[in-house]
This record gives C-alpha cells, sequence and structure tokens, in this order.
C-alpha cells in the first residue's frame, strides 16, 4: 500500500501540477506526490484520435511554453492557413471571405497534439501521481495539512493546490480562508470553462483541394470558429471548432445535424463525408466547471496578487493558470505557475 505522507503534495496533474512536479525533481526533490480527481492526467489538455479538445495553439511570445517544449523535446508546427477563409456576419446575407498573410507569423500547434506535453511531462512523474482521488477537504492539523479524499486521507507539510480557483472554492477548508481571498476565487473566470468543442476527421483535406483554408468564423453559426486541425505529420485530416453555444442543450442529433448542414453550407457536401465525428463540453465536466458558470472569455481576475500568497500558515499555495501573474488562462500561464509553485517550495523566491 502507498504511504500516505509526504512532504508535498499537488493536487491535480493538469499542466501547472505536472510542471511544478518536473521542476521539483530537476531540483533532486523526490519527497511528493499528485493526487488528481479524474481518471486521467492532463486536466484541461485532452487529445483524442488527433484532435485537441482543450488547447491547440501557442504564440511566439509565450516563452515558458516554448522553453518547456525545447527541454522536453517536443516540435511544433504552424497552424495550417492558407487558401480563402470564410467570415459569417449574419444569418441571410452571403458569407466574406479573407486570406490570411503568409509572411506574418501563425499561431503554433505542438507536434504530437497537446498531450504531447502531458505525455512528455509524465514520463518523469508516472509514480508519483495517484489518480480517481478527489479531494473535497484541506485542514490544517497541528503542524500539517491533511487532504480527505473520495480514497483515502492524505498529510504534507505544504499542499500546492492547482484547481481552478473558482472549482477550488467547492472545497471545505478548515480553518476556513479569508473573506478576501473567497471572494476573488468566487470572481476567477475559469478559462474556457463554458466551451464546446467539435472535431470532425476525413479520409481526406477536402477543404484544402478546393483552395479553403478551413478556417470559417462567424457568432451566427452552429460553430462559432472552425479551423484545419491536421495533424504535423498529416496523416490525419481534421477540421476542429467551438460550438455554438445555443446548441449546448438541443439534443446531440441535433447539434450534429446543425453543424453538419453548416459545414456543408461553407465548405460543400464533402463535409458529410466525414470518418468520425465527436464533441466535448467543458461545461459538463465537474472537474473543470462548476454552477454557476458564467460566459466571458477573459477576467480582471487572473493573476490576482492574492494568489501569491501562501495560506493555512503557510502551508497552502493556489497554482493554476489563472493564478498566473502573466498569460494567465493560457498554457504560458499553467506553466508560469507551475514554475513560480516549485520556485516556493524550494524557497528560491519569496512566498
Ligand atoms: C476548450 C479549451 C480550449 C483552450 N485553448 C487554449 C489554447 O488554444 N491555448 C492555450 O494556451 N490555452 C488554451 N486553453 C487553456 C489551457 O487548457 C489551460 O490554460 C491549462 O490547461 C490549464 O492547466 P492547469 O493545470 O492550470 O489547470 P487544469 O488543467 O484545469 O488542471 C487542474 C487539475 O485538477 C484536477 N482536479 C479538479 N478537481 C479536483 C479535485 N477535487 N481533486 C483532485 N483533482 C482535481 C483536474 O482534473 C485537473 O487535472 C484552453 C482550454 C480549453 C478548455
Amino acid at each position: 500500500m502507498r504511504k500516505t505522507d509526504y512532504k508535498y503534495i499537488i493536487i491535480g496533474a493538469g499542466v501547472s501540477g505536472l510542471t511544478t512536479a518536473y521542476y521539483l525533481l530537476q531540483n533532486r526533490e523526490t519527497n511528493f506526490i499528485i493526487l488528481e480527481g479524474r481518471d486521467r492526467i492532463g486536466g484541461r489538455v485532452l487529445t483524442k484520435n488527433t484532435i485537441d479538445f482543450g488547447p491547440a495553439w501557442f504564440q511566439p511570445n509565450h516563452k515558458n511554453l516554448s522553453q518547456l517544449l525545447n527541454n522536453l523535446g517536443i516540435e511544433k508546427f504552424s497552424q495550417y492557413s492558407k487558401g480563402k477563409s470564410i467570415m459569417v456576419y449574419n444569418t441571410n446575407g452571403p458569407a466574406h471571405y479573407f486570406e490570411s498573410d503568409q509572411t506574418q507569423p501563425s499561431a503554433y500547434r505542438i507536434s504530437g497534439g497537446s498531450n504531447n506535453l502531458i505525455k512528455k511531462l509524465s514520463n518523469f512523474v508516472e509514480d508519483k501521481i495517484v489518480l480517481n482521488t478527489q479531494i473535497s477537504r484541506i485542514s490544517e492539523i497541528e503542524n500539517k495539512i491533511i487532504l480527505t479524499s473520495n480514497t483515502n486521507t492524505f498529510s504534507a507539510e505544504r499542499v500546492i493546490n492547482t484547481l481552478p480557483p473558482k472549482l477550488a472554492t467547492t472545497l471545505n477548508y478548515s480553518p476556513k480562508l479569508p473573506n478576501e481571498l473567497n471572494k476573488v476565487m468566487h470572481k476567477t473566470q475559469t478559462w474556457m470553462g463554458h466551451a464546446i468543442k467539435v472535431g470532425i476527421t476525413y479520409k481526406t483535406p477536402f477543404w484544402r483541394e478546393q483552395n479553403n483554408s478551413g478556417t470559417i468564423i462567424g457568432q451566427f453559426g452552429a460553430v462559432t470558429e472552425l479551423y484545419d486541425h491536421t495533424n504535423a505529420s498529416k496523416t490525419n485530416f481534421s477540421l476542429m471548432g467551438f460550438v455554438n453555444q445555443e446548441l449546448r442543450e438541443v439534443s446531440a442529433e441535433t447539434r450534429k445535424e446543425q453543424i453538419l448542414a453548416y459545414l456543408e453550407k461553407h465548405l460543400g457536401s464533402k463535409a458529410r463525408n466525414y470518418l468520425s465525428y465527436s464533441e466535448k463540453d467543458w461545461a459538463k465536466d465537474k472537474f473543470t466547471s462548476c454552477p454557476n458558470l458564467e460566459d466571458v472569455y477573459m477576467s480582471a481576475h487572473y493573476g490576482n496578487p492574492i494568489f501569491n500568497s501562501a495560506y493555512l500558515n503557510g502551508k497552502l499555495l493556489f497554482s493554476g493558470t489563472e493564478t498566473a501573474p502573466y498569460f494567465g488562462g493560457y498554457l504560458e500561464g499553467a506553466v508560469i505557475s507551475g514554475i513560480l509553485s516549485a520556485q516556493k517550495l524550494l524557497n528560491t523566491t519569496k512566498n
């Protein structure tokens, strides 16, 4: 049986938690464990059948993520954008077309899918991850933090909580967290916690063959943003996009039919000759979202300085992309928060 008492415990095996673990190991700190509620690692990173249902892109100025990818030997490639892109302004009028300037740097994608980052990071810490362990209570008892989960009770000298802050308000804390912190946590929206993504794979990239980039942008359609999502080695051809949230509560069949009809309208009848069709609604995932989720893309509360402090007498730290002082919400923010948390544990920066 696994021991339950550690120097450090990280709650959550998303990018932030795994990055902290990676840096702890780089600094020869091995007395820690990662407790993960889901039956998989990665958190909001989810790649299935080469489709990124979570994050898909990063930007040239995401330096910490770029450095981490380099360290792990992971390559990047540019988002495909050649040919005609489509802008839909209203439901009845004709679509407008535009072409992306191919001389400008585009967003990057991670070779092997975003999950490649998770796979490579977890290679170092596989034996330290405990899945299916949902934390419900964080208590300070004497000189330890006690974590109550659905499976076991764990204790540590210090704990890093990487849950999105809004979701972290659903845990019980003893003693209670300060009111001011609680208020900020409630107001910190979970980045993309409301998004619905769709991924459709095809035998051939038929849109490329008809000089379409695969990009369709427009708030009125069944899909508000659609992109070419062919993999780096060009062996799997797919389109991936964000579903209009008005379709959240219709039946799965109706939603799928509306999405395929929209693609057919703009890309032609070949859009219906797909190999596979999948969706992911993050608002319905209890390990990312929680009730009272508001539909916003950006929150002024990301990186609130209140997350710099440690709580429960210096034993509880908050991490995760929404707490990052820069690029909060993005993968870059998750990596930054992961590095900062490791530094705080290793006492290389002041709390
Ligand atoms: C649809 C979508 C599209 C996105 N697109 C992009 C993009 O293109 N580019 C970009 O840079 N970023 C994008 N993001 C954001 C990116 O995914 C996040 O910044 C990043 O993955 C956050 O990592 P994290 O570790 O901070 O949080 P999370 O990944 O949320 O990790 C938290 C972990 O805690 C676990 N957990 C939750 N509750 C409990 C509990 N009670 N007990 C134990 N464990 C628990 C979760 O399962 C999870 O593994 C997107 C996100 C989504 C959802």
